[in-house]
C-alpha cells in the first residue's frame, strides 16, 4: 500500500472507527424483538410461547388490533392448527429486531 493511500485511510473517520453504521442498520440493531408491537404471548394449555405476529394478514395490516397476549385457540380459529404450527416451529430466536419492527406504544 503506498503512502497516499496509507493516510487517507488514517485520515478516514470511518475507517479509523472500524465500523460504520447505516442508518437503517442502526434502527435494527438498536431494538429488539421485546419491544416489538408484533411479539406477543400466546398462552397454551401447558406453557406460554411469545411469537412474531407480523407474518398474519389481519395484525399486518391494521384491520385488527394486536394485543399483547393472545389465548392460542383465537390464533387457532383465526390461521388454523397447521399455520400455527408452522408459525412456532419456524420462529427464531428473536433477539434482533428486523425491518417491520414497530415500537409497542
Ligand atoms: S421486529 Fe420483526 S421479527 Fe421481531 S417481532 Fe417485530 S416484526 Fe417480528
Amino acid at each position: 500500500m503506498n503512502e497516499k493511500v496509507k493516510t487517507y485511510y488514517k485520515n478516514n473517520f470511518l475507517y479509523a472507527g472500524h465500523r460504520m453504521v447505516l442508518p437503517i442498520s442502526g434502527e435494527k440493531f438498536r431494538n429488539s424483538c421485546d419491544q416489538c408491537k408484533y411479539y406477543v404471548n400466546v398462552i397454551g394449555q401447558h406453557e406460554t410461547k411469545r411469537i412474531c405476529l407480523y407474518g398474519v394478514k389481519a395484525y399486518r395490516t391494521g384491520s385488527k388490533r394486536v394485543p399483547n397476549s393472545i389465548e392460542i385457540i383465537d390464533l387457532i380459529l383465526l390461521l388454523g392448527k397447521e399455520a400455527l404450527q408452522g408459525m412456532l416451529t419456524r420462529d427464531g430466536q428473536h433477539q434482533m429486531a428486523c425491518g417491520n419492527f414497530e415500537q409497542r406504544l
